[in-house]
C-alpha cells in the first residue's frame, strides 16, 4: 500500500509539473511575429506619437494613437468574455514643467488590467511606450514613426495580452502603454503615484523599451541575446538599512535585481535558444527608460530589450546623410526577434501571475556556526518553499533545495559566511515567487 501512495503521489506530481512546462511552452508558441508586425506598421502609420502631437485626428498623432490601443486592448476583452479592465489613466502636466514640455499636455496611458482570481490587488505589469521623437525632442509635427522605439514594445504588449487572455491567473496582470516617456517618463511617473494612490501591491514591472533591432551600429547582428537592466538596490532604502548591507551583504540584491534574476532564469529553462544578458546597472549609460519611476517610489522594476542598439534608427529625423539613412522607420524592425521577446515577457507575466506570494520577514542566522539557518513567515497558498544561495561573486542563484512547508530550515554544513542566500515560494503548479533576500539577522 505504501509504495503504491508513494508511486501515485509521484506521478500526480510528475504530472502537474510537466503540465506547468507544457502550458509555457504553448504561450511561447502561441505569440505571433506576422500580428506584431502588423501593430508596429499600424503605430508607425500614425505619422507621428509625439506627447504633444495632435490628439484630434483620427489617422495622425498621439490621440490617434492611443484611441487604436484601446480599441485593441476592447477587441481582446471582448474575444475573452470580456476579461479585461480596459481605461485611460492620464494626468495634465503644465508647460514648463521641463525643458521638453513645450504646451500644457494630457500625458495619456492605456492599461488592460487581466484580473487576478486569487490576488486581485496584486500586479505584475507589462508595459510599452505609445510616444515617439524625432531628432529634436521638442518637435511634435514632423514624422517621427519609432518604430521600434517603441511601437515595439507597445505591439509586444498587446501581442502578450492577445495571448495571455486565454488563461486565468491568480494575480493581476496589467498590459499598458505609457505615454510622455521622451519628455520626461511622465506616463510611468503617473501610473507609478496611481499605484501608491490606490494602495495595488506590484509584484513587478517589466518595462520594454525597443524590442526589435538584431543589427547594432557597430555592425554585429545577434538575434538570441537581450538585456535585461536591473538597478542594485532600492533608491528608498533608508540609512539603516544601507548600514547593515555593509555587514550582511545585499549590495547587488535588491528586488528589482531579483526580479531580473527570476526573468534570466525563466528564460534559461523555456527558451534554451535565447541569451539573456543581465546587466546590472539601472539603464543604459546615463540614459532613461519608463521601469525607473517605479524603481523611484520602491517598486521592483526591469528594462528588458535588445542588446544591440542602432543609434542611426533611434530619435533622428528622417533623412539620407553620406549614404545613411537615418530615422527609426519599420524596415529596420526584425519580427521574429520581436516575438521571442514578447514571449519572454509572456511566460514571466504568466509564470508570476501564478505564484503564491514570496515569504515576509525573511531572516537569516548562522554567524560563528557550521551551517547557515533561516526563518520566515508563510505565505498563504504556498505549497512549500525555496532556499537559494550562490557563490557570492555570482550573478545567479546556482543552488538551491526545496524545504517542503515549513517556516524554517537549516542548511546543514553550508558556512554563512560564503554564499549569499535567498527564500522563494514555491505554489500548487511549481510556479515560484520571486527569491527574497533575508532582511532581518537572528542568532
Ligand atoms: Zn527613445
Amino acid at each position: 500500500m505504501k509504495p503504491l501512495l508513494t508511486t501515485l503521489l509521484l506521478l500526480f506530481v510528475v504530472n502537474s509539473f510537466s503540465q506547468t512546462d507544457q502550458k509555457i511552452y504553448d504561450i511561447i508558441d502561441a505569440v505571433s511575429a506576422d500580428r506584431i508586425k502588423n501593430d508596429v506598421k499600424t503605430l508607425a502609420d500614425f505619422g507621428t506619437r509625439h506627447t504633444l502631437s495632435d490628439t484630434v485626428s483620427n489617422t495622425r498623432g498621439i490621440g490617434a494613437a492611443r484611441r487604436w490601443i484601446k480599441s485593441e486592448f476592447d477587441k481582446i476583452s471582448s474575444d475573452c468574455n470580456n476579461c479585461l479592465e480596459v481605461s485611460y489613466q492620464k494626468d495634465l502636466i503644465k508647460k514648463g514643467d521641463g525643458a521638453r514640455i513645450v504646451h500644457d499636455v494630457w500625458v495619456v496611458n492605456v492599461l488592460a488590467i487581466k484580473r487576478g482570481t486569487k490576488y486581485p490587488n496584486r500586479y505584475i505589469i507589462m508595459s510599452g511606450d505609445i510616444d515617439s521623437r524625432v531628432s529634436n525632442a521638442t518637435d511634435f509635427t514632423s514624422d517621427s514613426p519609432g518604430a521600434n522605439d517603441n511601437a515595439s514594445g507597445m505591439a509586444g504588449t498587446i501581442e502578450a495580452a492577445r495571448v495571455l487572455s486565454k488563461y486565468q491567473f491568480e494575480n493581476s496582470i496589467i498590459f499598458v502603454g505609457l505615454s510622455g516617456e521622451e519628455q520626461g517618463l511622465y506616463g510611468g511617473k503617473g501610473l507609478a503615484n496611481h499605484a501608491l494612490k490606490n494602495n495595488w501591491e506590484i509584484i513587478g514591472v517589466l518595462n520594454n523599451d525597443m524590442i526589435g533591432n538584431i543589427k547594432g551600429v557597430d555592425g554585429v547582428i545577434d538575434n538570441r541575446t537581450f538585456r535585461i537592466f536591473s538597478e542594485p538596490v532600492p533608491p528608498t532604502e533608508t540609512e539603516q538599512q544601507r548600514r547593515s548591507r555593509r555587514f550582511y551583504g545585499g549590495e547587488v540584491d535588491g528586488i528589482s535585481r531579483q526580479l531580473a534574476r527570476y526573468v534570466h532564469k525563466t528564460v534559461k529553462t523555456y527558451m534554451p535558444e535565447m541569451n539573456p544578458m543581465m546587466v546590472y546597472r539601472l539603464d543604459r549609460f546615463g540614459r532613461g527608460g519608463h521601469h525607473r519611476p517605479f524603481n523611484d517610489v520602491g517598486f521592483s522594476g526591469i528594462r528588458i530589450m535588445e542588446a544591440h542598439e542602432n543609434y542611426t534608427q533611434q530619435h533622428q529625423d528622417i533623412r539620407t546623410e553620406n549614404g545613411i539613412n537615418y530615422g527609426d522607420t519599420f524596415e529596420h524592425v526584425n519580427f521574429p526577434y520581436a516575438k521571442k521577446l514578447t514571449a519572454v515577457n509572456a511566460i514571466n507575466l504568466a509564470s508570476l501571475a501564478s505564484a503564491p506570494p514570496a515569504p515576509k520577514n525573511v531572516a537569516i542566522g548562522g554567524i560563528v556556526q557550521p551551517s547557515a539557518k533561516f526563518k520566515w513567515d508563510k505565505v498563504d497558498g504556498a505549497v512549500g518553499y525555496k532556499i537559494y544561495w550562490r557563490d557570492t561573486t555570482s550573478p545567479t542563484w546556482d543552488n538551491s533545495r526545496f524545504v517542503g512547508d515549513v517556516s524554517e530550515f537549516m542548511l546543514e554544513g553550508i558556512v554563512i559566511d560564503n554564499y549569499f542566500f535567498g527564500v522563494a515560494s514555491v505554489g500548487k503548479d511549481g510556479y515560484e515567487s520571486p527569491v527574497v533576500f533575508p532582511s532581518k539577522t537572528f542568532r
